[in-house]
């Protein structure tokens, strides 16, 4: 199994540069199994990365077989609060750095967010890469939210496993291209209330 969980990281980590999601070695996987994190190592481009790669860190951080990314703390606190999730992806898309650079928040005017994010996509506050700063600003999202917006850097989404948080990414930075494009059309309006009440229970009902 532990084999399996490494060779899908390094296969999911091609697929985001494949779509445009991220590049070089920028962002980074990961996988929780029971009390061990698997996750992708720091500085090598994904290209690079064999499974032999992944770094398994537990959750105090401790590394075993090679350096871990940067952000594993980031990943440790958002695993900490969020018992029903398994995988994390963090990368750095155009639109939704666009977003993260922009403004506090994507409220919720498309249906999309409720059923995939959980509501509006918040921008957490800014933290230097790899502090504990930025693990406990973007944790705290994350505990209501199954993505969140990094200020001044990029995205991050999980999912109960590997393929969940993968489709998210992608919905995650569609959301941001069609909120670009409905800023410039006009102004991008809220859902009314009876579509919130609706996809808030739609949402829990599938966590
Ligand atoms: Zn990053």
């Amino acid at each position: 199994m532990e084999e399996e969980i490494r060779k899908r990281i390094v296969e999911a980590g091609n697929k985001l540069v494949e779509k445009g999601l991220t590049y070089g070695s920028s962002g980074n996987i990961s996988v929780r199994y029971g009390d061990k994190i698997f996750i992708t190592p720091s500085g090598i481009p994904y290209h690079k990365i064999s499974p032999d790669d992944i770094v398994e860190i537990d959750f105090e951080g401790n590394e075993r077989g090679g350096r871990a990314s940067i952000e594993a703390p980031m990943h440790i606190a958002i695993y900490r609060g969020r018992k029903n999730i398994n995988a994390i992806v963090h990368f750095h898309s155009p639109y939704s750095m666009a977003c993260a650079a922009s403004v506090d928040e994507i409220p919720v005017f498309l249906d999309e967010l409720f059923s995939h994010v959980g509501g509006s996509l918040i921008v957490a506050k800014y933290g230097v890469p790899g502090s504990k700063k930025l693990a406990e600003n973007v944790s705290s999202v994350m505990k209501e939210r199954n993505a969140a917006l990094l200020r001044g850097h990029g995205a991050v989404c999980c999912g109960k496993n590997l393929e969940e948080a993968m489709e998210l990414a992608e919905i995650v930075e569609r959301i941001c291209r069609v909120y670009i494009l409905a800023s410039i059309a006009g102004e991008p309006k809220k859902l009314p209330e009876e579509g919130i009440k609706y996809q808030i229970k739609a949402f829990k009902e599938k966590q």
